[in-house]
């Protein structure tokens, strides 16, 4: 009841716009959690679906604990619901790669990483993880780190960038990287849960932190030899796309969910070999870096999952962004491609940033790229063939 005179609150937050299960009673369903499950084990086998960003899962019981992934089945899914396959080829196989523990169901179940394989054993369209591997297996003297820096926006199930008032905007940006407060960090909830069940999981998570547009935050990955790094970020997703679902909130990976002045969403990707991390290792980084430009396009085609379009959005010159069409690189250079952390240029050791790969980027085909470009020295606008 508001007098006439009385002027409405400044930014009100009518509707948040949550999920119909967020508001189950999650104080009966911990009744049933808490029930012994019999000696038994629950396996949740995740998956990479047709669009080459989504994520599936589906749960199988094991009669014991499984100490390594070896000793997880194979198992297969119906792929034409998952655009992977037609109706009448339907069956996909689900190769387990990675096990981590289990955040939401806890010891001694699983989260399973997994590959998927057409009905000939060959890997699906969206499955990058197999190419990734035998060109990591090809430089593994190198040691290749990398530490991915996954930016992601909240929004509510209506769409709507979550915390921000149904009818307009917030307050331009400048307050919120990094930001403390409840009118400026918004959905730490989610951040903070996320955070927890990674180190549970045992997904190298690194760190977060708020981002420069309300209800964009990030949180790091790494260092991750080889492989392990799109393992671990593509959990890393899963468990937050998991953990906003309790909450009834969405979990966004596009790179300019909205457009005009708010920043876009990356995921930075560091990049170290042993050579550039011992002495004289800024020479070894600017070679690398040589060589990346003169395959800019290539890295870009790689760098979403639309070949460019996604990053068109986003690649635009401002927002601490560098312009798709130009490779530039810097020490300290916030606008630049390929970025040298102030420390390393000082160091004269160390990592480099590629600042380009988009919020919703595939790891696997992310760090394959730096790797045949730094490492295996190819040149040109296709990736070397080394099966031949
Ligand atoms: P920024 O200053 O760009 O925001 P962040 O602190 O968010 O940097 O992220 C740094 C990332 O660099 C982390 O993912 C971390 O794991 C990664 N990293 C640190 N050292 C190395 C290294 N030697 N090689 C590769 N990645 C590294
Ligand atoms: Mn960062
Ligand atoms: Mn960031
Ligand atoms: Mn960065």
């Amino acid at each position: 009841c508001r007098l006439i005179m009385c002027p409405p609150p400044p930014c009100r937050v009518k509707n948040m716009a949550t999920s119909a299960s967020s508001k189950l009673n999650k104080a009966v369903k911990q009744q049933y959690m808490d029930l012994p499950q019999g000696g038994k084990v629950q396996a949740l086998y995740i998956w990479i679906d047709g669009s080459g960003e989504g994520l599936r899962c589906k749960t199988r019981t094991l009669d014991s604990e499984p100490k390594a992934v070896e000793d997880l089945p194979e198992w297969n899914f119906d792929g034409s619901s998952t655009y992977q396959s037609e109706g009448s080829n339907s069956d996909m196989f689900l190769i387990p790669v990675a096990m981590f523990r289990d955040p939401f169901r806890k010891d001694p179940n699983k989260l399973v990483l997994c590959e998927v394989l057409k009905y000939n054993r060959t890997p699906a369209e969206t499955n990058l993880r197999h190419t990734c591997k035998q060109i990591m297996s090809m430089v593994q003297n190198n040691h290749p780190w990398f530490g991915m820096e996954q930016e992601y926006t909240l929004l509510g199930i209506d769409g709507h960038p979550f915390g921000w008032p149904s009818n307009g905007f917030p307050g331009p940006q400048g307050p919120y990287y990094c930001a403390v407060g409840a009118d400026k960090a918004y959905g730490r909830d989610i951040v903070e849960s996320h955070y927890r069940a990674c180190l549970y999981a045992g997904v190298q998570i690194c760190g977060t932190n708020a981002e420069v547009m309300p209800a964009q935050w990030e949180f790091q990955i790494g260092p991750c030899e080889g492989i392990n790094m799109g393992d671990h970020l593509w959990v890393a997703r899963f468990i937050l796309h998991r953990v906003c679902e309790d909450f009834g909130v969405v979990v966004s990976f596009d790179p300019k969910p909205i457009s005009g002045n708010w920043n876009g969403a990356g995921c930075h990707t560091n990049f170290s070999t042993k050579d550039m991390r011992e002495e004289g290792g800024l020479k070894v980084i600017e070679d690398a870096i040589e060589m990346l430009a003169k395959r800019h396009s290539y890295h870009i085609r790689a760098y979403d999952p639309k070949g460019g379009l996604d990053n068109a959005r986003r690649l635009t010159g401002h927002h601490e962004t560098s312009n798709i069409d130009e490779f530039s690189a810097g020490v300290a250079n916030r606008g630049a491609s390929i970025r040298i952390p102030r420390m390393v240029g000082q160091e004269k050791k160390g990592y480099f940033e590629d600042r380009r790969p988009s919020a919703n980027c595939d790891p696997y085909i992310v760090t394959e790229a730096l790797v045949r470009t730094c490492l295996l020295k190819e040149e040109g606008e296709e990736p070397n063939d080394y099966s031949k």
